[in-house]
C-alpha cells in the first residue's frame, strides 16, 4: 500500500487529465509526502510533549483522560466535523487519510463538501480549547509557571507556523483556519467542479 496518493495524479474530485501544467500546483498542496508530514510534525508535536510534561508531573494518571479525548477528537470527531469537507477526504482509494495532519484516521464518514456548518464549527473549536486548555489549567493548579509559559509560547508559534506554512496552502476551504487568498481558491475550485457546485449550492441556501 502506498503511504500517499501519486502525485502525478490528479485528485479525485478535479476534473483535469493531468497535473502538469495546473496553476495552482505550486499554490495549493493537491498531494502530501513525507516531508510534508514531518513538517507538521515538527511543527506540532512539540506541544503536546510540552502539556504532557506537564500533566505527568502533577499526576501521570491524568494523563490517560487527555490522551483518551486526543486520540477520540483527532481520530473520529475532527475527521467527521472538518476533515470530511476536504477534497483529499474524497480519495475513494484510501480507506484512512495520507495528508499531514490527521495522517492514518479512518475515514468512517461520508465525502461532505462544501462549508463546515456552524455546529461543525462549534465542534472543532471547543475540541481544540479542551485539548489546550486541559494541560494549561494542570499546570496553573501544580504552580508549573514556568513550564506552562514555554508551552503557552510554543503553541502561539506553531499557530503561526502553521498559518505561514500550512494554512495558505490547504486545499480544505472549509476549515476556519484556511488562509488560501480569494484568488487562489477561485482557481482550485475552477478545476474542482464537485467543490466547486457545493460551494455555490450552500450559498444559496
Ligand atoms: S487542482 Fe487538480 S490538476 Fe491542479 S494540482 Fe490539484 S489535483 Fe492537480
Ligand atoms: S483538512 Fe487537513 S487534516 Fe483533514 S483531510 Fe484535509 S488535509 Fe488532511
Amino acid at each position: 500500500m502506498k503511504m500517499f496518493l501519486d502525485k502525478n495524479k490528479p485528485l479525485h474530485t478535479c476534473d483535469e487529465k493531468s497535473c502538469d501544467h495546473c496553476d495552482v500546483k505550486e499554490l495549493v498542496y493537491c498531494h502530501f509526502n513525507m516531508k510534508l508530514l514531518f513538517q507538521f510534525i515538527i511543527v506540532a508535536i512539540p506541544c503536546f510533549i510540552i502539556g504532557g510534561i506537564g500533566v505527568s508531573r502533577f499526576n501521570p494518571w491524568l494523563l490517560i483522560p487527555w490522551i483518551v479525548f486526543f486520540v477520540l477528537y483527532f481520530g473520529l470527531i475532527e475527521i467527521r466535523v472538518m476533515c470530511s469537507h476536504c477534497p483529499h477526504y474524497a480519495e475513494p482509494e484510501t480507506k484512512t487519510l495520507t495528508c499531514w495532519a490527521n495522517y492514518g484516521s479512518p475515514k468512517l464518514w461520508k465525502y461532505r463538501p462544501g462549508p463546515m456548518s456552524l455546529t461543525e464549527k462549534f465542534v472543532f473549536f471547543s475540541g481544540l480549547v479542551i485539548i489546550i486548555m486541559y494541560p494549561s489549567l494542570i499546570m496553573t493548579i501544580s504552580e508549573q509557571f514556568i513550564l506552562l509559559t514555554v508551552f503557552v509560547l510554543y503553541a502561539m508559534i506553531a499557530v503561526f507556523l502553521m498559518h505561514l506554512f500550512m494554512c495558505r496552502r490547504c486545499m480544505n476551504f472549509a476549515c476556519p483556519l484556511n488562509s488560501v487568498p480569494k484568488d487562489v481558491k477561485d482557481k482550485f475550485m475552477s478545476h474542482n467542479s464537485i467543490v466547486c457546485h457545493a460551494w455555490n449550492q450552500s450559498e444559496k441556501q
